[in-house]
C-alpha cells in the first residue's frame, strides 16, 4: 500500500486543459473520491495516476516513486472500468487468474489469490457468492456479478493502489447501493489506498473518506463529506453537494442598531449575533446568500429552530418522499426549495410560511464566490 502525490500535474489535449496544474495528496490506505460534473478532468486524473496518459506537467509519485516514465504494468495498480473489460471467453475463474499469469506468478500463488478473492467477495456479497461462480463466462453473470468479477481481478493482483473508474454506473439503483456497501466493506478489509471516480454526489458523500471535488480540471476543495457539506469552500462546493441544491438569492449586509440583516429584497433577516465579526467587513456590499432545503422549515414545525427567519411563499410544488416534503416555492423574484416536515399542510397554488434557520446560513463573495461564511 502506498500513498500517491500529484504535484502540479497537468494534462491538454490539443487546446484543451482537462487537468491544470493539480497538487494532490491522496493518503496511504485511504478511500479517496474524485467528483464533479462531466468533463472536469476526474477521468484524465486517474488516468494519469495509471499512466494511461502522460502529464503534459508536474510530478506524479507513487509511494515514494516517481512514476512518470513508469509503464503502466509496473505501477503496481489495478484499475476497475465502468464497462467491466472482463475477456468473454474465458470463466470467471481465468478471468481472475489471467492478470497474475501474464506476470508470470506460480500456479501455487495463482491458486491462493483467486481462492482468497472469491472467498473475500463471496463474504462481501450477500447473494450468491463469486465461489460458486468461477466456472461461468462473463455472459453467464448478472451485471452485479460481473462488476464483482472486475473487482476480484483487481483484488487478486494485490496492488499498491486501487483506481476505480465510475464502477457502479451500470448497475441498476438498487444494486448500485448494495454493491456501494460492499466495496466499502472490502476498502475496511483490504485497507488498500483506493482512488474512485464518480460524477454522483451522493456515491462520493456515501463512499469516501475524503472527497476531491473538480471543475474545469481544477481542484475546488478537498475535505472530509461532512465539511464539504457544512463548510464548502465556494459557490460551487456549495451547489454541488446536497440535493436537493443549496438555495442562493442575491443579498446585501445591512448592519442596524448593533445588528445585521441580510437583505435579500423580498425577506430581510436577522443575522445571528455569532457570525457578526465575521461579516462586519461586508456591511452594504453585494453577496451571496446561501441555505440548504433541508434548513427551511414548515413554520408549523419548525420548533427547535432558535435563530429563524420567516418568509411567506407560493408553493409551486408539492413532492411527499414519505419521509419529508420537498416544496418548490416562490419568494417574490426568488425561487425557492424547502424540505420541510412530512406533516407540513402546504399545498400547490396555496401560500405558505417556512421560517429559514440562520444559524445554518452561508454567505459567499458575488465576485469570486469563495465562501465568506
Ligand atoms: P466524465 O464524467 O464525462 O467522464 P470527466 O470529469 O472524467 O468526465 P475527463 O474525461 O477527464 O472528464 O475529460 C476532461 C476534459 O478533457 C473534457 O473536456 C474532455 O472532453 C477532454 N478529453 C479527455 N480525454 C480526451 C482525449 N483523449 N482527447 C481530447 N480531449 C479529451
Amino acid at each position: 500500500m502506498a500513498k500517491v502525490l500529484l504535484e502540479q500535474v497537468s494534462k491538454q489535449f490539443g487546446t484543451v486543459v482537462a487537468v491544470n496544474s493539480v497538487t494532490l495528496e491522496i493518503p496511504d490506505k485511504q478511500f479517496t473520491v474524485l467528483v464533479g460534473p462531466s468533463g472536469c478532468g476526474k477521468t484524465t486524473c486517474l488516468r494519469l495516476v495509471a499512466g494511461l496518459e502522460e502529464a503534459s506537467a508536474g510530478n506524479i509519485y507513487i509511494g515514494e516513486r516517481l512514476v512518470n516514465d513508469v509503464a503502466p504494468k509496473d505501477r503496481d495498480i489495478a484499475m476497475v472500468f465502468q464497462n467491466y473489460a472482463l475477456y468473454p471467453h474465458m470463466t470467471v475463474e481465468e478471468n481472475l487468474a489471467f492478470g497474475l499469469k501474464l506476470r508470470h506468478t506460480s500456479k501455487d500463488e495463482i491458486r491462493r489469490r483467486v481462492g482468497d478473492a472469491a472467498k473475500l467477495l463471496g463474504l462481501a456479497a450477500e447473494m450468491l457468492g463469486i465461489q460458486e461462480l468461477l466456472a461461468r463466462k462473463p455472459k453467464q453473470l448478472s451485471g452485479g456479478q460481473r462488476q464483482r468479477v472486475a473487482l476480484g481481478r483487481a483484488i487478486v493482483r494485490e496492488p499498491q493502489v486501487f483506481l476505480m473508474d465510475e464502477p457502479l454506473s451500470n448497475l441498476d439503483a438498487k444494486l448500485r447501493v448494495q454493491t456501494r456497501a460492499e466495496i466499502k466493506k472490502l476498502h475496511a478489509r483490504l485497507q488498500t489506498t483506493t482512488i474512485y471516480v464518480t460524477h454522483d454526489q451522493v456515491e462520493a458523500m456515501t463512499m469516501g473518506d475524503r472527497i476531491v471535488v473538480m471543475k474545469d480540471g481544477v481542484v475546488q476543495q478537498v475535505d472530509s463529506p461532512l465539511n464539504l457539506y457544512e463548510k464548502p469552500a465556494n459557490l460551487f462546493v456549495a451547489g454541488f453537494i446536497g440535493s436537493p441544491a443549496m438555495n442562493f438569492v442575491e443579498a446585501k449586509l445591512t448592519r442596524q442598531d448593533g445588528k445585521m440583516f441580510v437583505d435579500g429584497g423580498v425577506f430581510r433577516a436577522e443575522i445571528p449575533q455569532a457570525y457578526i465579526a465575521k461579516l462586519t467587513s461586508w456591511a452594504g456590499r453585494p453577496v451571496i446568500f446561501g441555505i440548504r432545503p433541508e434548513d427551511i422549515h414548515d413554520r408549523a414545525f419548525h420548533t427547535e429552530v432558535k435563530e429563524g427567519a420567516a418568509l411567506r411563499a407560493e408553493v409551486d410544488v408539492h413532492e411527499p418522499l414519505g419521509s419529508d416534503i420537498i416544496l418548490y416555492l416562490t419568494a417574490g423574484e426568488h425561487s425557492i426549495v424547502a424540505r420541510v416536515d412530512a406533516r407540513s399542510q402546504a399545498r400547490m397554488g396555496q401560500s405558505t410560511e417556512v421560517v429559514i434557520d440562520m444559524k445554518k446560513m452561508h454567505v459567499f463573495n458575488a465576485d469570486t464566490h469563495e465562501a465568506i461564511l
